[in-house]
């Protein structure tokens, strides 16, 4: 990858990629809400908007620039993103080595939908052990996939150690930095092939819009361009694209505070005797504490924790909570919580490596004494 010299990811979203001289002086990019633009008058170097659109590159470039990559391309959703980089390198009878509890709807795209239509398979690994990378690799591989901090157990594969033995051995790697933001962490400087992002999260922020971005070299942008983006045609629509920007305006700073809160809360969670364990790369305690602080700037906050006494009692603790919305989603302003391990059975606690009574949550902006007192009263009340 081309190095490049870096600005200040707060001037970056505050000034790349757009200039108010050609929006008439416009300080806001305006919505270039057209399919179509006309000829007439020479070429403007746009066409249609299944190809580019002036204001989804505004934000293109931002995030390309935010993610240290020579371009970005943004999808309608992170599933799309995701899904075009994968097509990108897969071959029929492709080998996928990828983290285990990778992204749930990414394990059935794996194992169901590439192995029945194109016999492509897959091989798992724990993502904090190295040894276990080795193993799955002996099969050979295609593509690595992975997770900057993996889905539900937030476990940390060492990107860069693994970039440099797949590439060797003839592997692309794809990573999905959605977790660490790309204020947080910027893969393509470890060595991936591609980063992919769903924005639907922290990047826009206001859990009001789904989107997701693919980032990569000139030559793989060009080539995603015209194939996964403009013929499989999940592209972005302008006016998306415009709240994605005005989502993302706020990022590092939402970020900062994500951060504050999530550590003030897990550090509080962890000293409770109510709590088994908390599984948080910024803590201390975490297996991979020493690897994050390496390959990470900062934490996003969010994490998950077990609550001591059984699955009854977390079950019990999920629903005696006020505060905080129940979902899947995550890296919104609100506070939200989803029970992974709420339902699980103890043997597929055992084959998927989720603790029994795992509770994910994602903390918000709110003032996190709100939160901090609403886990003392139910904590309280729990007997
Ligand atoms: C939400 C999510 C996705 C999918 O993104 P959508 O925008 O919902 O399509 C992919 N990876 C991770 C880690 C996610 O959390």
């Amino acid at each position: 990858m081309k190095e490049k010299k870096d600005r200040f990811p707060e001037d970056i979203i505050i000034h790349c990629g757009e200039n108010s001289c050609d929006y008439l002086g416009s300080v806001s990019v305006p919505i270039y809400q057209s399919s179509l633009f006309s000829r007439k008058r020479g070429d403007t170097g746009y066409n249609y908007t299944r190809i580019n659109n002036p204001t989804t590159e505004a934000v293109e470039k931002k995030l390309a620039e935010l993610e240290k990559a020579e371009g970005a391309l943004l999808f309608s959703s992170g599933m799309a993103a995701i899904s075009a980089a994968i097509m990108r390198y897969i071959k029929t009878g492709s080998r996928i080595v990828t983290v285990k509890n990778v992204y749930m709807p990414m394990e059935g795209f794996f194992t169901k939908y590439l192995k029945d239509k194109f016999g492509v398979e897959t091989a798992f690994f724990e993502a904090g052990d190295y040894d276990d990378f080795l193993s799955a690799m002996e099969g050979g591989a295609d593509i690595v996939y992975l997770e900057t901090i993996v889905s539900n157990v937030f476990s940390i594969p060492d990107i860069e150690r693994i970039c440099t033995y797949a590439r060797e051995r003839g592997a692309r790697t794809i990573v999905d930095n959605t977790y660490a933001t790309p204020i947080f962490c910027n893969p393509l400087s470890l060595g991936a092939d591609i980063v992919v992002h769903s924005c639907s999260k922290y990047i826009n922020g206001h859990s009001d819009l789904v989107a997701g971005v693919l980032m990569s070299d000139a030559e793989t942008i060009a080539e995603t361009r015209h194939w996964e983006r403009a013929v499989l045609g999940a592209v972005m629509d302008p006016h998306q694209s415009w709240l994605l920007l005005r989502g993302m305006r706020t990022l590092t700073l939402r970020m900062k505070q994500h951060m504050e809160n999530g550590i003030r809360l897990a550090e509080f969670l962890q000293s409770h005797p109510k709590i088994e364990r908390v599984l948080y790369p910024a803590l201390p305690g975490h297996p991979q504490h020493e690897l994050a602080r390496k390959m990470l700037s900062g934490f996003p906050g969010l994490f998950s924790f077990v609550p001591a006494g059984g699955i009854e009692k977390a079950r019990k603790l999920f629903y005696s909570l006020n505060e905080p919305e129940i979902g899947p989603s995550w890296g919104g302003f609100e506070t939200i919580v989803n029970g992974p391990g709420l339902g699980l059975s103890m043997e597929e606690s055992k084959r998927t490596g989720i603790p029994q009574g795992l509770i994910r949550i994602s903390v918000g902006l709110e003032n996190i004494e709100t939160i901090i007192d609403d886990f003392q009263t139910a904590l309280d009340a729990l007997g």
